[in-house]
């Protein structure tokens, strides 16, 4: 065996786990295809959970001294008759009712948070890395599974106890799997670019009319991360009718705009988004296993899939390292892993896509529809409690069928709305046990198990 866990694919899933494992002496080896890190954007907000994850991995305060941190986020919609637009709603859904040390959201580049993550990884001794290298498939040898690995010069054979696929939504190793994958589209695209932030701009905004969905996310070093959603086709248009245009759509929802969007130089520095959402039949098989993306991939409205990569690893990483520590390596006990992330991540796939189905449609009565059920999900504190506690990753509290009727103006929105102590919130958070079930196995049941 040459190493106890390879892990295809150094993306955010991939070097969290490898983190985890090498704290854990565990043998680990990475394998990235891509010798540079990536052009291409790739989401940068992080969610409590994942702030609480990273804080145990002991990179809270490098990633703190590059993060912009955004407590709140303001949804601002506008009815727009021409270039006229009338404020016809506001509201402010805000992380700090949450009682966490946790209890914020905060923007940092993907890149940055990726270098802080192999940085931490080089430092243990058990870390080890291949990059350039690209993982081609498997052979078979003595049945046991032996992966390929494609360097700038030679392949190599490389066998591990374990092997991950943290590749991203395109993963080799889900293909070498017995898995089916569930594939969703939709009916809109994005265009995302960041640019020098106006000083106004302080937290997350969402600025919507009947036609347009401009979200803006402050990131450090006075920059802002904007998504503008669009009908397919319409970047084409927009390209033609150059730059003028785009800066125009960008002023028109928010003059403050004027002289920071208008510095974006270039098509290039814009980039198309195609939301896609895809969930797998199983995480495992045998002695593979799939994370982040490989496993999931949920539509970016609610800015999640970076923290259901950072999450599943966490799992991923303490089973594991629970494997080791009692010698308990068959492959049986990685079901543990798609017991407790599977549902979840399915939840929170599902939670995206209501987000996204707000916004899909560009008539005044869906308007009036999304308008409400956001301002009765905002005043009322029951039910802006259990909105933020379902995004930021701590906990789950379902809505239930009256919750729904609140919000979409059956029953008066009003009705039930009282803060949560933080005693009634601590319910509604993971325990250790619901996070990382099997370390409730008794001696025997664990040597049985
Ligand atoms: C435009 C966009 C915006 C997004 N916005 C957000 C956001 O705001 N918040 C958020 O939480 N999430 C966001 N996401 C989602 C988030 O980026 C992903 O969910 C997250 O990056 C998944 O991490 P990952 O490690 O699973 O996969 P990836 O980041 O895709 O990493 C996979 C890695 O595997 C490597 N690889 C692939 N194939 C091989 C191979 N054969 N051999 C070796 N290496 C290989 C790749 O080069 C890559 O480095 C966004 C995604 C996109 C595309």
């Amino acid at each position: 065996m040459d190493y106890q866990v390879m892990i295809v694919g150094g993306g955010i899933a991939g070097l969290t786990l490898a983190v985890k494992l090498a704290s854990c002496s565990i043998d680990v080896l990475l394998v990235e295809k891509d010798a540079k890190s990536g052009l291409i954007y790739k989401g940068e907000l992080l969610q409590p959970k994942s702030l609480k994850i990273l804080d145990k991995l002991g990179v809270y305060e490098d990633i703190q001294q590059n993060w912009e941190s955004l407590p709140s986020i303001v949804m601002t919609e506008y009815d727009q008759d021409g270039d006229e637009l009338e404020l016809i709603g506001k509201n402010e859904f805000r992380y700090d009712i949450i009682h966490s040390k946790y209890n914020t959201s905060v923007m940092i580049p993907h890149e940055k948070l990726k270098e802080i993550l192999f940085q931490k990884a080089k430092l243990f001794p058990h870390f080890h890395h291949i990059r350039p290298g690209k993982f081609t498939g498997f052979m078979n040898k003595h049945n046991r599974r032996i992966a390929k690995v494609k360097t700038s010069d030679e392949e190599i054979a490389i066998e591990a106890g374990f092997y991950i696929g943290a590749e991203g939504r395109i993963s080799p190793v889900r293909n070498e799997m017995n898995v089916t994958l569930k594939k969703y589209s939709y009916n809109h695209h994005f265009l995302t670019v960041s640019f020098p932030k106006p000083p106004s701009l302080k937290t997350s905004s969402i600025i919507t009319t009947q036609k347009r969905f401009l979200g803006l996310f402050p990131l450090p070093d006075d920059q802002v991360r904007s998504v503008l959603l669009i009908k397919p086709g319409e970047y084409k248009i927009m390209r033609k009718e150059g730059l003028e245009s785009f800066y125009h759509t960008y002023i028109e929802l928010l003059p403050e705009l004027e002289g920071f969007v208008d510095q974006i130089q270039s098509w290039n520095q814009v980039q198309l988004m195609i939301p896609v959402r895809h969930n797998v039949s199983n995480y495992i098989q045998d002695n593979c296993v799939l994370v982040g993306d490989a496993a999931h991939s949920v539509h970016p409205m609610a800015g999640e899939g970076m923290n259901l990569a950072i999450q599943d690893s966490d799992v991923l990483g303490e089973l594991l390292c629970w494997m080791y520590d009692t010698s308990q390596t068959d492959p049986i006990h990685l079901k543990w892993y798609e017991q407790v992330r599977k549902p979840r991540a399915e939840f929170v796939s599902k939670l995206s896509n209501q987000a996204a189905l707000l916004y899909s449609f560009p008539s005044s009565a869906w308007q009036k529809l999304r308008m409400g059920g956001i301002h009765n999900t905002a005043r009322n504190s029951k039910l802006h409690f259990k909105q933020m506690l379902n995004t930021s990753g701590l906990g789950i509290w379902r809505f239930t069928l009256m919750d729904r009727m609140k919000q979409i103006g059956l029953l008066p929105h009003f009705l039930g709305s009282r803060s949560i102590s933080p005693y009634e919130q601590e319910k509604h958070f993971f325990t250790e046990i619901e996070n990382y079930p099997w370390l409730k196995l008794g001696s025997d049941q664990r040597r049985n198990s």
